[in-house]
């Protein structure tokens, strides 16, 4: 059973530190002087899904923005400072947009469930929704949460790669490439989605080619046979 002695923390904290400190000599001291990570990772802020210890990755190696659902939108001036710092000063090489399933944001955008102020967050997701409601509505009920969660996932790699702070990242040759993951609650594993970005190549294609991964990875055989896999263009 948890305890609700806020002493456990402090005390877990005063023997964790004690253990770095003991495996690795002058740990902190190191990290005193800077933090040079080469990851920034953008995630949904469920306590289940914490960056470094999925990673493996130790405190100085990933620079983390979390919110509810992974969302980027275009004017969050958060989530933009955010990747300004990691991407201009920071210099990290890749940013790992993350969603999980079994996302409750998720599901409630796909069940239109209300929430309370939440639901204007998660309205961008109802976005992601609607945009593919041709195809979540051609897939089996059960997986339609998986195939939104990987939607939504693809939809907020577009935005940082269209941010102000990446296009004027590529325009100065900078090297920073946008991935799109995901991770499984279930099995504590992560997925890439095949989405990265670099500046490089057209992000239309790209963006489609996911789309399209993702429908026929989750659409039965069936429903592959019989249908046209059109879109509602976006808007
Ligand atoms: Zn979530």
């Amino acid at each position: 059973m948890p305890s609700d002695n806020l002493d456990d923390l402090f005390a877990h904290n005063r023997a964790w530190s004690a253990q770095m400190e003991r495996d690795r000599p002058g740990f902190f001291t190191g990290l005193v002087k800077q933090q040079t990570p080469r990851y920034m990772w953008i995630g949904c802020s469920d306590s289940r899904v914490p960056a470094n210890q999925i990673t493996g990755l130790e405190p100085g190696e990933v620079f983390v923005h979390r919110n509810v659902a992974n969302i980027v939108v275009h004017s969050d001036l958060n989530a933009l400072s955010a990747i300004q710092f990691a991407v201009e000063h920071l210099k990290v090489e890749h940013i790992m947009v993350v969603g999980h399933y079994g996302c409750a944001g998720v599901k409630a955008a796909l069940n239109g469930t209300r929430i309370g102020l939440a639901d204007n967050w998660i309205r961008h997701i109802q976005d992601v929704r609607d945009r593919h409601h041709v195809m979540l509505d051609s897939l089996p009920e059960d997986v339609r949460a998986d195939a939104l969660c990987e939607l939504n996932v693809a939809e907020q790699v577009v935005n940082v790669a269209v941010s102000t702070v990446m296009v004027d990242a590529w325009s100065r040759g900078q090297k920073v490439t946008i991935h799109g993951w995901t991770f499984g609650v279930h099995d504590g594993l992560l997925q890439d989605q095949g989405l990265s970005v670099d500046g490089t190549k057209p992000l239309e294609p790209q963006y489609k080619a996911v789309v399209q991964r993702i429908r026929y990875k989750w659409s039965t055989p069936a429903a592959l046979a019989g249908d046209s896999g059109t879109e509602t263009p976006a808007a």
